[in-house]
């Protein structure tokens, strides 16, 4: 490694400016100094005013300096970023320019999508390598060090994940003289650590500096006993038919266990947690995203940045445990001006959790109006649904077993792969 390229320490303590631009005029691309072919590149994708994270900070980028962004999920981040990457990448070309870290595979997908779309008249290829460290460690000529931008998408997140020893590798063999970005929807103390370790003299560009949801999106809560909890779902997802809905579980076998359940009863339900193997996942996704499967059942795996604009009911059928996340899962619906509806499962054990959500965002859910008398004359049904699903689940993990632990090819498949193969636990951490 070339002297002076090592270590992505800033010097001093990273002191954060505020920009000067104000948010609220409507300007257009060309304005912020967008250059003429990424301007249709936007136009192209039907984007025809910059969003106000775009307005704040591709002004700011484009004049290379380091940014916090603090936006909310689906504001228009990712163009935030990737515009201002585009224009310099045009200025001068090269391979390698760029590095996206993101903490999940689906949203490294989303993001290449569009930088590909932004980029696609100027030629550019993005490529999504799971385990950067290990390529940088074990592939032969593979190396970051002409690298001129990083960017943590879901920064937090990544800190969360116990990512920090791999971000630190990373950090050591990049160059200095990069750009930096970190861009979030939410803002932990940990993110702050990081600034100080990745970026020069940041300029923090924050559309909403509270924790906040979006105003289009109508918040309930229903307030059950947890043992008929799968019964009032039956319930909400039949009064609210016609819509697509996305289910938040707290584990995989629950999540799994839930979609069999809700299959046994007719609804087209898919899951989406981190036991299944990536091609799966992204098989799950892209059915609930062509609207094959009207209801998608998913883990946290799910509840960050995905893209997802058809979602129209978010149900926290396990509430979540960090508060932070919440943001994130009712953040899939009520996306780009649509209107969307959260309904959050509260149980005799999740009143705390559910108080400090609640202190989080600073408001007092309503709760959402139910005939109890409708609930209860489903649960012989539901109970039925519960016992054939739990023997599928049962007949799934010996499956497995007898495969040894391979991929199973029928969508349903889940990985029990950690109870089974000896009990033997996976190090990778699943959702
Ligand atoms: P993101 O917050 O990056 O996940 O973006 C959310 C969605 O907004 C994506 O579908 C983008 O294509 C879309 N989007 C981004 N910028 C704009 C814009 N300026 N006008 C309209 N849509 C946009």
């Amino acid at each position: 490694m070339a002297a002076g390229e090592e270590g992505g320490q800033a010097a001093e303590p990273a002191a954060v400016e505020e920009p000067e631009v104000a948010v609220e005029e409507p300007r257009s691309f060309k304005d912020l100094g967008v250059t003429d072919v990424l301007c249709e590149a936007c136009d192209q994708l039907g984007w025809k005013t910059p969003t106000k994270i775009q307005v704040e900070a591709i002004p700011v980028a484009l004049q290379g300096r380091d940014i916090i962004g603090l936006a909310e999920t689906g504001s228009g981040k990712t163009g935030a970023f990737a515009l201002p990457i585009l224009q310099a990448l045009l200025d001068t070309p090269q391979r390698l320019f760029a590095l996206v870290l993101t903490p999940t595979r689906e949203l490294a997908f989303q993001i290449s999508e569009q930088f590909e779309a932004l980029g696609s008249s100027i030629g550019v290829h993005t490529t999504t390598p799971g385990r950067l460290v290990d390529h940088l460690e074990n592939t032969k000529g593979f190396n970051l060090r002409a690298l001129k931008f990083l960017v943590m998408d879901e920064a937090d997140r990544i800190l969360n994940m116990d990512f920090e020893t791999e971000v630190d590798k990373i950090l050591k063999v990049i160059p200095r003289d990069r750009k930096t970005f970190l861009f979030s929807a939410t803002m932990t103390k940990k993110v702050q650590k990081l600034q100080r370790a990745a970026l020069k003299n940041p300029v923090k560009c924050a559309v909403s500096s509270k924790y906040q949801t979006v105003e289009k999106l109508q918040q309930y809560y229903i307030f059950i006993p947890s043992k008929f909890k799968d019964s009032y779902l039956v319930y909400i997802l039949n009064e609210l038919a016609g819509n697509s809905f996305m289910i938040f579980c707290s584990t995989c076998n629950n999540t799994q266990r839930t979609a069999l359940l809700l299959r046994n009863l007719g609804f087209t339900a898919i899951p989406l947690h981190g036991q299944m193997s990536q091609n799966k996942r992204l098989g799950s996704l892209n059915k609930f995203k062509a609207k094959a499967r009207s209801i998608l059942l998913a883990t946290d795996v799910a509840s960050r940045g995905l893209d997802i604009p058809h979602v129209d009911v978010v149900i926290n059928f396990d509430i979540p445990t960090h508060s932070k996340d919440y943001i994130h899962r009712v953040g899939r619906t009520a996306r780009a001006g649509r209107s969307g509806k959260s309904i959050t499962f509260v149980t005799q054990y999740d009143v705390e959790l559910f108080q400090r959500i609640e202190h989080l965002i600073g408001k007092k859910l309503p709760a959402f109006p139910m005939q109890e008398e409708e609930v209860m004359m489903l649960t012989e049904r539901v109970a039925e649904a519960q016992r054939f699903a739990r023997m599928e689940l049962r007949e799934q993990g010996e499956k497995k077993r007898s495969r040894n632990g391979d991929d199973d090819d029928t969508e349903e498949a889940i990985g029990v792969r950690n109870k089974v193969a000896g009990g033997k636990k996976k190090k990778r951490k699943a959702f």
